[in-house]
C-alpha cells in the first residue's frame, strides 16, 4: 500500500465481541482470548482512531508485515496461478474448515501454484492461526475493509492468474479435493486463463498469415484483372485483324484481276488481227475470270480495235509519244492512241528505259498525258539482276514509282495499273518464284499504302510480268498481292495466253 507522502494513514481500532454463559465481552488485539476456547466469538467490529489516508478501493495493496514491502505487484505480476487466502481477522478466523485449506495449499505446492494468506490480523493473530492450523503459507497484510470486499464481504479463497480474479470461494464452499484433481474446474466460467500458445497461433494468423493471404489474393486479383484487360486487348485485337483480313480478302475480290498481253515488235498487221481475232473468239466462247487487254504496236491499233469485242477484250498500246502533239517525227501521241479505240497503255516498260533512254521524268510526262486523254496506264517497274543481287530492288522500285507515278491525285491513281517486272526474269525463261513475286507486290503494295492509303494500296491491281506462262501463271497468281500478269512472249500464241487467262479459274 503506497501511503501518499507525507500522509498518515488511517488507524482502526478492532473489536472482537465474544459469548461465555450468555455473558457478552468485548476483546481487542492484545487481550483476545485465543487460548481460552469457552469464550465464543460474536462479532467484530471496527473504528477509527486517528483519520489519515485512506487508499481508494482499487488501490488494492499487499504489504509484508515484517518488512514493510509492497508485494502487490510482485503478486499480480506472478505467472500462472496463485492462490490468495482472504482472512481479515485471523483472530476470529473459523479453523473448522483448516483440513480443506492445507489441503489446498498442499495441492497448490506439488502444482508450483503460489499460495499466500491476506490479512488484516496483526502478528499476533497470525502466530495463534497458525499455532491451531499448523498453517506453513506465508501471511501478508491488507487493509481490513478493502479484504472483506474481495469476497463479498466474507473471508475465503481467491485464485488469480497472472494477475486477474478467475475464481473465488467464500470460506463455506471451499473447492473440494475432487475438484482440485481436475483444475480447469477451477477456473470459473468466461474466466479462462490465456492460453498462451493459442494466443500466439493467433498473433502468427493475424499478424503473418493473414497478411501473406490477404497479400496472395491481392496479387491473385491484380494477376486475373491484368490477364482479363489482356485478354480483352487480344480480343479486340484479333477482331480488328480479322475485320482487317476480310476487308483485304473483299478488296482483293474487288479488286481487277488482269491479263495484259503484250506484243512488243511482233506480228505483222495481217498476224496481229488474226491473233486478236482468235483469242477474242476463245474468250467469247469461254467468259474469262479476269479482264484481259492486249498491247500492241502502234499499227496494229485501229484494225485491232476493228475484231475486238471490246467488252471482252481491251485494246493498249505499247507506248506514247511524251509530248502532247507536234513536230516531233514518228511519235504517237497519247490522244492518237485513244483515237485508235485502245484504252491502254504500257508506259516504262524496261525495253523502253533501257534501248530508249526513257527517264523517270520522261515517263511522267507520258502518264500524265495518257491519263489527261482517258488511257489507263500499266506502268511497269523492276530491277536489273544486280540490283537484285545486290539486294537494291525495293530501292529501284521505290525510285521509279516515286520519279513517274507518286505524284498523281488520289484520283489520278484510279487509273494506273502496275507492273511488277524484273528486268531479269523478262524473255529469259528465268522467273521469279512466286514467293519472291509476292514478297515484292507486297512491298510495292506497301509502298503505295504509304503514298495514298491502305484502302487505295487494297484497290490497287499490281501485275507480274517475266517469263509468265500457262504452267506457271496458277502459282503465281495465288499469291495475295499477285493480281495477274503482264504477258510477252506467251501472249503471242492465243492458245498459251488463254492457258494464262484460264489460271484465274483454277
Ligand atoms: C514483258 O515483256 O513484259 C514480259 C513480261 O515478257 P516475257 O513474258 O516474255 O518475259
Amino acid at each position: 500500500m503506497k501511503v501518499p507522502e507525507g500522509a498518515k494513514q488511517t488507524k482502526y481500532k478492532t473489536t472482537f465481541v465474544c459469548v461465555k454463559n450468555g455473558v457478552e465481552k468485548e476483546f481487542d488485539e492484545n487481550n483476545y482470548p485465543y487460548n481460552d476456547t469457552t469464550w465464543v466469538f460474536k462479532d467484530s467490529r471496527q473504528e477509527i482512531l486517528e483519520q489519515g489516508y485512506e487508499p481508494p478501493i482499487h488501490d488494492f495493496s499487499i504489504t509484508d508485515g515484517e518488512t514493510g514491502e509492497d508485494l502487490t505487484q510482485q503478486i499480480l505480476d506472478k505467472k500462472g496461478y496463485t492462490f490468495l487466502l482472504v482472512a481479515p481477522y485471523l483472530e476470529t478466523a473459523d479453523d473448522s474448515n483448516f483440513d480443506e485449506i492445507n489441503h489446498i495449499y498442499e495441492y497448490a505446492k506439488a502444482n508450483g501454484y503460489a499460495f499466500y494468506g491476506l490479512t488484516a490480523s496483526t502478528e499476533k493473530g497470525i502466530g495463534h492461526w497458525r499455532d491451531i492450523t499448523g498453517a506453513e503459507y506465508p501471511f501478508y497484510i491488507t487493509d481490513g475493509i478493502t479484504l472483506k470486499t474481495v469476497i463479498r464481504s466474507s473471508p475465503g479463497l481467491v485464485l488469480l492468474y497472472q494477475g486477474t480474479i478467475i475464481n473465488k470461494w467464500s470460506q463455506n464452499d471451499l473447492p473440494t479435493a475432487g475438484r482440485l484433481n481436475a483444475p480447469l474446474s477451477l477456473i470459473q466460467e468466461g474466466h479462462e486463463p490465456e492460453n498462451h500458445t493459442w494466443m500466439k497461433i493467433v498473433l502468427i494468423i493475424i499478424c503473418y498469415i493473414l497478411p501473406l493471404i490477404l497479400l496472395i489474393i491481392t496479387d491473385r486479383i491484380w494477376a486475373w484483372t491484368q490477364w482479363v484487360k489482356k485478354r480483352e486487348e487480344w480480343v479486340k485485337q484479333k477482331e480488328q485483324s480479322n475485320r482487317l483480313y476480310q476487308l483485304i480478302k473483299r478488296k482483293r475480290q474487288m479488286r481487277k484481276k488482269i491479263v495484259a498481253g503484250n506484243w512488243k515488235m511482233n506480228e505483222t498487221l495481217q498476224e496481229g488481227i488474226a491473233l486478236a481475232k482468235e483469242i477474242n473468239e476463245s474468250l467469247k466462247a469461254e467468259k474469262p475470270n479476269c479482264d484481259v487487254v492486249i498491247c500492241t504496236p502502234f499499227i496494229h491499233l485501229a484494225s485491232v480495235a476493228g475484231v475486238l469485242d471490246s467488252g471482252i477484250v481491251g485494246l493498249g498500246a505499247e507506248n506514247c509519244a511524251d509530248k502532247e502533239k507536234g513536230a516531233y517525227t514518228g511519235e504517237v501521241s497519247a490522244a492518237m492512241v485513244k483515237s485508235t479505240g485502245a484504252q491502254y497503255v504500257i508506259l516504262g516498260h524496261s525495253e523502253r528505259r533501257q534501248y530508249y533512254g526513257e527517264t523517270a521524268e520522261i515517263l511522267k510526262e507520258k502518264v500524265k498525258l495518257a491519263l489527261a486523254n482517258g488511257l489507263k496506264v500499266i506502268f511497269c517497274c523492276g530491277e536489273t539482276l544486280e540490283e537484285r543481287e545486290a539486294e537494291k530492288q525495293n530501292e529501284v522500285v521505290k525510285a521509279e514509282l516515286d520519279g513517274s507515278v507518286f505524284n498523281l491525285t488520289a484520283e489520278e491513281w484510279k487509273s494506273i495499273i502496275l507492273a511488277y517486272e524484273p528486268i531479269w526474269a523478262i524473255g529469259t525463261g528465268k522467273t521469279a518464284t512466286s514467293d519472291q513475286a509476292q514478297e515484292m507486290l507486297a512491298y510495292i503494295r506497301s509502298i503505295v499504302a504509304e503514298k495514298y492509303g491502305k484502302e487505295v494500296a487494297e484497290e490497287t491491281s499490281i501485275l507480274y510480268g517475266g517469263s509468265c506462262k500457262a504452267s506457271n501463271a496458277p502459282e503465281l497468281f495465288s499469291k495475295p498481292d499477285i493480281d495477274g500478269g503482264l504477258i510477252g512472249g506467251a501472249s503471242l500464241k492465243a492458245a498459251d495466253f488463254k492457258g494464262i487467262i484460264d489460271a484465274w479459274k483454277k
